[in-house]
C-alpha cells in the first residue's frame, strides 16, 4: 500500500492491522510510514473545503436546495420518493455502495434547518473524490432524505401543512411524510440511523451557563428505558462524538432527556432494532444564523461516519454516556436585571426577560423580541444580558414592561430597541 503523505486516509492505521505494525516498528526503518500515526484529519479544513456556500441562515426551502441537488445529481443519485401534503417533491439522496446502510433524515420539523446545511457539506464531502470519501463510500451505503417536511420549511413552521408534528406521528403515520420515511425504512433496512434535527435557544448544558450547541440521544426503546445491544450501539457512539466535539466546543454539549415517547420515529426505529442516533443543533454565542452550529453538526456526522468505520463503537460506553450532562431549559436571549419600574406608586427592583420570535418577512426570517417573562423568571441566563443597576423603566405606555410587547424600551438613559441597546 501507497500513499502520498497528504492524502493518507486519517484512519488507515487503525483499520489496517499490519499498518499498525509498520507505524510501531517503524523506527528504524521507514520514516515515511511513521509519520501516519500522528495523521489526523483537519475537520476544519474539511468542512472550509465543501461548506455549500450558497445556503446559510435559518430559512432553507426546498427552493434552496433543488438547485444543489440537481447539481449533485451526476449519477442518479437523486430520487423522488414521495410527494408532500401541498404536492412538493421529497427528495432522498443516495451515495455509496457499501455493506453498512445508514438511513439520515433532516428538516422533519420544518424550521430546523441546520442539520440540512451541515447534510449539503456532507454531500459536497462525499462527491469531493478525497480518500477518505472514497473509502467511507466503499463501507457505506447512505440514503439521505435532506428535506422530509418540505411544506413546514416553506412555511417555517416545525409541524407540515396540516399542523401535525411529524415526530409524534410515528404510530398513526397519518401524514404522508411520514408514510415516506416509514416506507424507506422498510425498504432500505438501514444499520443505523441519524434522525437531525435542531433545538431552541433555552437549553444549557446541566447546570452550566453554557448553551447546548449540540445535543444528543440515544432514544428509549420502551418504558424501562432499557439498553438492549442496538441502543448501546446508538449510546457508544454519542459518546466516542462527544469526546471528539468536546475539542471543539469544550461544555457546550448537552443530553436529551429520554423518556420513551412511541409516538416519535427515533423511539419507534429504535424499537425496530436499528441503533438510532437523535442530533440537534443548538445555539452558540452569538450565531442565531447557526453557521457555527452547522459546522460542528458537520463534525459530528463526519465523525459518526468515522467511528462506525472504524467498528470503534463496540465498547460499552455507557458510562461516559451518562457523563453527557443533560440539557436544562434555563436560558432565554435577553435577559435584564436590575430594573427599577413603578408599581402601585411603589418604586420596585425587578428582572425581566426577552425571547426572540422567527418570524417571515419579505421572504427572510427576522429576529423579532419579545418581552416574556417579569420578576419571576423561569430562565437563569441570558445569551445577551444587560445589568441596568436600577435605572427606570419606561416606554410608550409608561414605567411598567408587559407581556409580549416588542422590547422597545428604555432603560434609564439608553433606549433598546428589538431588546438590543440602539447604537
Ligand atoms: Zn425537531
Amino acid at each position: 500500500m501507497k500513499f502520498d503523505l497528504h492524502t493518507i486516509p486519517f484512519f488507515v492505521y487503525k483499520v489496517e492491522l499490519s499498518m499498525v505494525n509498520i507505524v510501531y516498528n517503524c523506527k528504524n526503518k521507514d520514516v515515511y510510514f511513521c509519520k501516519i500515526k500522528q495523521y489526523s484529519m483537519d475537520l476544519e479544513l474539511v468542512f472550509a473545503k465543501y461548506k455549500e456556500q450558497t445556503i446559510q441562515g435559518r430559512y432553507i426551502t426546498l427552493d434552496h436546495i433543488e438547485p444543489i441537488l440537481h447539481r449533485l445529481n451526476t449519477n442518479n443519485q437523486l430520487q423522488i420518493i414521495g410527494k408532500s401534503v401541498q404536492g412538493k417533491s421529497i427528495y432522498s439522496y443516495q451515495i455509496g455502495s457499501g455493506p453498512i446502510k445508514i438511513l439520515l433524515w433532516s428538516q422533519m420539523h420544518g424550521d430546523e434547518s441546520s442539520t440540512t446545511k451541515a447534510s449539503f457539506d456532507c454531500f459536497n464531502f462525499f462527491e469531493g473524490n478525497s480518500n477518505e470519501a472514497e473509502l467511507f463510500l466503499k463501507k457505506f451505503t447512505l440514503l439521505w432524505i435532506p428535506m422530509l417536511n418540505p411544506d413546514g420549511a416553506k412555511l417555517y413552521t416545525r409541524e407540515n401543512a396540516n399542523s401535525i408534528d411529524l415526530n409524534r406521528d410515528s404510530q398513526d403515520l397519518s401524514q404522508p411524510e411520514s408514510q415516506v420515511l416509514r416506507s424507506v425504512f422498510n425498504s432500505f433496512k438501514p444499520d443505523f440511523c441519524f434522525n437531525l434535527h435542531d433545538q431552541r435557544t433555552i437549553y444549557s448544558v446541566g447546570q452550566t451557563n453554557k448553551p447546548a450547541t449540540l445535543s444528543f440521544l440515544a432514544p428509549a426503546y420502551n418504558q424501562e428505558r432499557e439498553i438492549n445491544s442496538s441502543r448501546l450501539k446508538a449510546i457508544n457512539l454519542i459518546a466516542g462524538i462527544n469526546e471528539v466535539l468536546q475539542k471543539y466546543i469544550p461544555g457546550q454539549i448537552g443530553r436529551f432527556d429520554d423518556s420513551f415517547n412511541f409516538n416519535c420515529v427515533g423511539d419507534t426505529f429504535q424499537f425496530f432494532g436499528v441503533p438510532t442516533v437523535l442530533f440537534e443543533g443548538g445555539h452558540y454565542q452569538n450565531d442565531y444564523d447557526r453557521e457555527m452550529t452547522r459546522k460542528f453538526l458537520f463534525f459530528s456526522m463526519i465523525t459518526a461516519f468515522k467511528l462506525i468505520y472504524e467498528n470503534d463503537i463496540v465498547d460499552n460506553r455507557i458510562d461516559k454516556y451518562l457523563n453527557i450532562s443533560q440539557n436544562n431549559p434555563v436560558f432565554c436571549d435577553l435577559l435584564y436585571k436590575n430594573i427599577k419600574i413603578n408599581y402601585d406608586g411603589k418604586e420596585k427592583i425587578i428582572n425581566f426577560a426577552s425571547q426572540y420570535k422567527e418570524e417571515i418577512i419579505d421572504g427572510k426570517i427576522v429576529f423579532n423580541a419579545y418581552i416574556v417573562q417579569i420578576d419571576a423568571l423561569d430562565c437563569l441566563f441570558g445569551h445577551y444580558e444587560y445589568d441596568a443597576k436600577g435605572a427606570l423603566y419606561s416606554d410608550e405606555y409608561g414605567n411598567l414592561p408587559r407581556l409580549d410587547q416588542p422590547a422597545n424600551f428604555f432603560l434609564g438613559n439608553f433606549q433598546f430597541e428589538n431588546g438590543l441597546i440602539k447604537s
